[in-house]
C-alpha cells in the first residue's frame, strides 16, 4: 500500500491506496478462508488464526471507517442491531443505562424488552433536551448514554458535546448511532464520543445490497475489549462477500452523501410549500427545532432522510404512499433508490411516530422527478380521501 493521504474523501475514494504485490491489481480481493497456517514454532506470526476473529477482508473498510470517524478501531458486524446490541451485552447486569425516546423503533424494542430482562436498568429521556439528560443520569451507576442523532424517523437532534460532557462527569460511556448522519456530515468521537455505531447497511454501503454494522471506538480501552470479546465469542461477524461490498459502498460515500443531502434540502423546502403537506420534518429547515445544533454539528448538509405529515391524516398518507412510481414503497433508508415508508404502521402502538407521517429516503434520483412524483401522489390521495 502507498503512504495514505489525510482528506476524508480521498480516505473513502482509495481503498487505502490498495495495491496488490503480485498482480498490481487496484481492487482489493476478497478471503473467505476461515482458517489461516500456523507456524512450525506453533505460533501464528502473521496474526490470524479462525475467521470469527479475523479476516482479512475486513481490514481496508474497517480502517477505512476508523480514519473517517478518527478513531483507534473498528468492528465490523452482521448487522447494525448487531453492532448495537454488543455494546450493551459488554454492560453488566444492574448497570444504569439512558436512551432517548425517539431511536431506530427495532433497537428501542430490544432495550426496553431483552435488554431490561438481563439486568440492565434502561430508562428512557428525551434527549434532545440536555437538562433532561443531566436529570436522567446517577452519577456511579449510569455506564451508558445512547444517542441517535437525526434520530428516526421524526429526525431529533441531540446535542452530542454536551451530552457527552455530561455523561463523562456522572462517569458513563457516550455511543452514537450515526447512521443518518454518516462520517461525512457528523463525527462524534470528535464531539467527545466513546463509540459511534453504524447500520452500514444504509449510507456506508449505500446500495441496498448489504446488511452489516459497525462500531468505532474512541479508545482501545477495556470496555472496547468487552465488546470485541462479545463479538469474537457470539460470532456476529460480518461475511467476507459483505465486507468486500461495504468497501466498494465507501468509495462513493461522499459523493452519494452530499448529493442526498442537496436533495433532501432541494425536497423539503418544495414540499414546505405543498398544500397536502402539513408538517416537513428535517433538520436542514430553519424552522425545524434542532436546526440550531444541528447546523453546529452537522458540516455540509442535513442528510438525506426526512419526513413528512399528510393533512388528511393516517388514511391519506398510505394512500399517498400506493401512488408513488419514482419513489419505491419500501423500509430502509441510504440507498441510491428513494424510498417511502408509513412508519406508524410497522412500529406499531408504542411508537412515538404519528399516523400521518411518511419517512422518505433520498436516493440519487432527479429531485424533480421525486418532487414531482410524490406532489401528484400527494393530490390523488386528497381527491380520494
Ligand atoms: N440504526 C438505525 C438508525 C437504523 O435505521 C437501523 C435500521 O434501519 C438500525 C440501526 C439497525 O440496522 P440493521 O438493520 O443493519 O440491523
Amino acid at each position: 500500500m502507498t503512504d495514505r493521504p489525510h482528506r476524508p474523501e480521498t480516505i473513502a475514494a482509495g481503498a487505502l491506496g490498495f495495491e496488490d504485490a503480485a498482480s498490481g491489481a487496484v481492487i482489493p480481493p476478497i478471503h473467505p478462508s476461515t482458517t489461516y497456517i500456523r507456524d512450525p514454532d506453533n505460533g501464528y506470526d502473521r496474526g490470524r488464526v479462525y475467521a470469527r476473529a479475523d479476516n482479512p477482508t475486513f481490514d481496508i473498510p474497517a480502517r477505512t471507517i476508523t480514519e473517517l470517524e478518527k478513531g483507534a478501531d473498528t468492528l465490523l458486524f452482521a448487522s447494525g442491531m448487531a453492532a448495537a446490541t454488543a455494546v450493551f451485552q459488554a454492560l453488566d447486569p444492574g448497570d444504569h443505562v439512558i436512551v432517548p425516546d425517539v431511536m431506530y423503533w427495532a433497537f428501542r424494542n430490544w432495550v426496553h424488552g431483552p435488554a431490561t430482562r438481563w439486568g440492565l436498568r434502561v430508562e428512557g429521556v428525551d434527549s434532545s433536551d440536555t437538562d433532561a439528560v443531566r436529570a436522567a443520569l446517577r452519577p456511579g451507576e449510569t455506564r451508558l448514554v445512547w444517542l441517535e442523532t437525526p434520530a428516526n424517523p421524526l429526525w431529533t437532534v441531540t446535542d452530542i458535546a454536551a451530552v457527552a460532557e455530561l455523561a463523562h462527569e456522572a462517569g458513563a460511556w457516550l455511543a452514537v448511532d450515526s447512521t443518518v448522519a454518516t462520517p461525512v456530515l457528523t463525527r462524534p468521537l470528535e464531539l467527545g464520543a466513546d463509540i459511534v455505531m453504524h447500520s452500514a447497511t444504509k449510507y456506508l454501503n449505500g446500495h441496498s445490497d448489504v446488511v452489516a454494522g459497525t462500531l468505532t471506538a474512541a479508545r482501545k480501552d477495556e470496555f472496547w475489549s468487552r465488546i470485541k470479546a462479545v463479538q469474537t465469542q457470539q460470532g456476529g461477524i460480518l461475511g467476507s462477500f459483505e465486507a468486500w461490498l461495504l468497501q466498494r459502498g465507501l468509495r462513493t460515500l461522499f459523493a452519494r452523501v452530499r448529493w442526498q443531502c442537496a436533495a433532501a434540502m432541494t425536497l423539503a423546502e418544495r414540499l414546505s410549500a405543498h398544500p397536502q403537506v402539513a408538517e416537513v420534518l428535517y433538520p436542514g429547515l430553519p424552522g425545524f427545532r434542532g436546526h440550531g445544533i444541528a447546523s453546529r454539528q452537522m458540516t455540509g448538509g442535513f442528510g438525506g432522510m426526512l419526513s413528512i405529515r399528510v393533512k388528511g391524516g393516517t388514511q391519506a398518507a398510505i394512500d399517498t404512499a400506493a401512488h408513488v412510481g419514482v419513489w419505491r414503497r419500501a423500509t430502509s433508508l441510504g440507498g441510491v433508490e428513494s424510498l417511502i415508508e408509513h412508519r406508524a404502521s410497522i412500529e406499531g402502538p408504542t411508537s412515538p411516530v404519528p399516523g400521518d407521517l411518511l419517512r422518505l429516503s433520498v436516493g440519487l434520483e432527479s429531485p424533480d422527478d421525486l418532487f414531482e412524483d410524490l406532489g401528484q401522489a400527494l393530490n390523488r390521495a386528497s381527491r380520494q380521501g
